[in-house]
């Protein structure tokens, strides 16, 4: 398949691992922002393929692990609701809140249905106009234009029975938590391609130059990735610091501008709660207060719950690189992707879900590295 399977080719990885061997000569600490960059590491052990003076740690960037407890309970409320059809992306039905998950709730009664896109969700309350239908409206720059373009396409249908919880997130205050913090370890970035190609990376910029951190726009296959981590070991070699486009079949540098407009026209930027992190101010969008009538959260009664996290999970330390997910004691115990106790656990492109996955507690020594399909 075009664009796929040349991306793929043990050999090309390998010749680009090889490359990043005769380059790095010191130890580096880089980080991939995006779950799906950390599946596909981990999937196909790249990792394992590299110097072992280079580190990759795992960034912040899966949607549903960042989604706050908080959230996730607020959901479980009003799904719980007889008027309400609640809708979501299956992703989100089996992420546990304080005792229970969306798949909990349906089997009680409750009206939770699995939607593509949120234009779904618009249709459902056009056709039940005598029900409340509710889209959880989570992720980060990548998912924001649809969720944008329902709230929009309810306001022109004159739909009183729609609204969104929303929890959007975004990745440049992540950055700045995770390198302004005492404790960073990160030496570079790796950008996350899907919403490079939405947001572009003219934000990335004075972020490279305010820390002095390469960031290399990457894409999710191996190809992808090997050929970001070499752009920035050659930029950190250098003594280098730019934002640098090492997935341009996808990206350019000003992004997708109507889709930006679009988001800037429906939200707006607020303080956010990412699960395991805690509050990184002006880093989620909220609804504009023109769409508040589309705001679930104020719709619906559930200002109240503020629930706990396990006073086990290290998931906080692992979004920020400062920790791996071997590093927990309740790994693989405890904590599964079954019974998950923490955000990095609740889903498939959460970090401590892809090393539980691939084995990789207790750490392989001498594992032979998968690269490939
Ligand atoms: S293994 Fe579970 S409890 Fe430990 S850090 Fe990961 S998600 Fe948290």
């Amino acid at each position: 398949m075009k664009y796929i399977e040349e991306y793929r080719r043990a050999e090309s990885v390998q010749a680009v691992v090889e490359a990043i061997r005769r380059r790095a000569t010191h130890p580096w600490v880089l980080m991939e922002i995006c779950g799906g960059q950390t599946h596909s590491i981990v999937r196909h052990g790249i990792d394992q393929l590299l110097p072992p003076d280079l580190e990759l740690v795992h960034g912040p960037g899966c949607p549903v692990c960042v989604t706050p407890l908080e959230l996730v309970d607020k959901a479980l409320a009003i799904a719980s609701r007889p008027e309400v059809i609640f809708t979501s992306y299956g992703d989100m039905l089996r992420v546990p809140g304080s005792g229970r998950d969306l798949f909990t709730v349906r089997a009680a009664g409750g009206d939770v249905r699995v939607v593509y896109t949120p234009l779904d969700a618009v249709r459902l309350a056009q056709e039940n106009p005598e029900r409340e239908v509710v889209f959880f409206a989570i992720g980060f720059e990548t998912t924001a234009p649809a969720n944008a373009m329902s709230a929009w396409q309810a306001r022109r249908l004159g739909l009183r029975n729609f609204s969104l919880l929303v929890s959007h997130v975004r990745v440049p205050p992540a950055m700045h938590a995770i390198l302004g913090s005492p404790l960073n370890r990160v030496q570079a970035f790796l950008a996350a391609g899907h919403v490079c190609a939405v947001m572009g990376y003219h934000e990335y910029p004075p972020i490279a130059e305010q820390y002095r951190v390469p960031i290399v726009v990457t894409g999710f296959e191996p190809l992808d990735i090997v050929r970001g981590i070499y752009r920035a070991v050659l930029q950190l070699e250098r003594g280098q610091a730019l934002a640098e486009n090492a997935y341009r079949r996808a990206v350019r540098f000003e992004g997708n501008r109507p889709a930006q407009e679009l988001i800037q026209q429906t939200f707006e930027a607020c303080d956010r709660a990412w699960r395991g992190i805690g509050v990184i101010p002006q880093s989620g969008w909220r609804l504009r207060e023109e769409f508040a009538g589309f705001d679930a959260e104020r719709r619906f009664d559930v200002a109240a719950i503020r629930p706990q996290e396990s006073p086990q999970c290290i998931s906080g330390l692992i979004l920020q690189g400062q920790r791996k997910p071997h590093d927990c004691g309740a790994f693989g115990t405890a904590c599964t992707p079954e019974h998950p106790l923490g955000a990095t656990m609740v889903s498939s492109e959460g970090a401590c879900t892809a090393y539980y996955r691939y084995g990789r507690e207790p750490a392989p020594v001498g594992a032979t590295a998968e690269v490939g399909p």
